[in-house]
C-alpha cells in the first residue's frame, strides 16, 4: 500500500507539504495564533448573517485525515461581516482534533490551544461559478472557525460522531437519515476574529477570509475519543490502517496580516 500523498505523521505531515504543495510556504497561511494584543478593535461589526437548510440529503465521509459532512449543493447564505455584500454558500464542514485533550485546535489564542476546530467552509456564489473556481481565487472562501473544548456533550455533534464506526476506513461514505442543522454548530456569542489565510491543508491555496469565532462549544471527551479511532487508510491496509491521531497544522506567522477583533467578549 503506498502511503497518502500528504497526511499528518512524521513522513508526509505538515512539515513535508511544501516540497509538493509550493503554495504552504506562502506569505498568507494558515492556521496563526491569534496573538489578542495584535487585533485591531473594530468595535462592532455589520452583522455576520447565516441562514443554513435544515432538511436536506447530506452525506459523511472520510477522506483519510479527517470526517467531513458534505452539503451536497443545497440552498444555504453566509454574508455580511468581512464578507461585504458576497454571498457564500456552504459547501463542507469538518473537524480538526489531537491525539490528547487540550490540543487539536489549528489556531490558538495567544498562544493557548483547544481541543479541536471545526471549519465550515463557504465559497463565493457572488463572483464565482463553483467551489473549484472559487477555491483558487483571493476573495473565493469563507471558513467560519468554531473551537471546541471538552465538557458537556454536544448535541447537533453526536448526530455525527454515531455515525463514525461506519466511516472507520479512508473512502467510506454513509448519508445522514435525520436533519442536521449547522447553525446548532456556532457558539451563541458572535463575536470574532478575522484575517486573510489560506486553506490549512494542501494546496494550502491562499484563497479564505477566516472568521473564527471568540467563544468555544463544548464536546464531551467520549466525542472526541472516537473521532480518533477514525483510520487514515482503506479497509484493505489491515493493520496498517493508522488510526487519525492528530490532524491539525501548526500554526504559521500572521506576518504583516491585519487581524482584526469584532465584538465584545
Ligand atoms: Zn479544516
Amino acid at each position: 500500500m503506498a502511503s497518502q500523498e500528504w497526511g499528518y505523521s512524521v513522513e508526509n505531515g505538515p512539515a513535508t507539504w511544501v516540497e509538493k504543495f509550493p503554495e504552504a510556504r506562502g506569505a498568507r497561511q494558515s492556521p496563526v495564533d491569534i496573538d489578542t494584543t495584535r487585533a485591531t478593535s473594530s468595535g462592532k461589526a455589520p452583522p455576520l448573517v447565516w441562514r443554513y437548510s435544515v432538511n436536506h440529503p447530506r452525506s459523511i465521509v472520510n477522506p483519510g485525515y479527517c470526517w467531513r459532512v458534505d452539503e451536497n449543493g443545497y440552498d444555504s447564505e453566509l454574508r455580511g461581516g468581512p464578507l461585504g455584500s458576497d454571498v457564500y454558500k456552504l459547501e463542507q464542514w469538518h473537524c480538526h482534533w489531537g491525539a490528547v485533550n487540550g490540543e487539536g485546535s489549528e489556531h490558538t489564542v495567544d498562544g493557548r490551544s483547544f481541543s479541536g476546530e471545526l471549519h465550515l467552509v463557504h465559497w463565493n456564489t457572488s463572483k464565482y461559478g463553483s467551489f473549484a473556481e472559487a477555491a483558487g481565487q483571493t476573495d473565493g472562501l469563507a471558513v467560519l472557525g468554531v473551537l471546541l473544548m471538552v465538557g458537556s456533550r454536544h448535541a447537533e455533534l453526536e448526530k455525527v460522531v454515531k455515525l463514525l464506526p461506519y466511516i472507520q476506513h479512508r473512502g467510506d461514505k454513509v448519508t445522514f437519515s435525520e436533519p442536521l442543522n449547522p447553525a446548532n454548530l456556532l457558539p451563541k456569542q458572535t463575536a470574532y476574529w478575522t484575517y486573510p489565510g489560506s486553506l490549512t491543508t494542501p494546496p494550502c491555496t491562499e484563497s479564505v477570509t477566516w472568521i473564527l469565532f471568540k467563544e468555544p462549544i463544548q464536546v464531551s471527551a467520549e466525542q472526541l475519543a472516537l473521532m480518533r479511532k477514525l483510520r487514515c487508510g482503506e479497509a484493505s491496509c489491515g493493520v496498517e490502517a493508522m488510526e487519525v491521531l492528530h490532524n491539525y497544522r501548526p500554526t504559521l506567522p500572521l506576518g504583516n496580516r491585519e487581524l482584526r477583533d469584532y465584538g465584545i467578549n
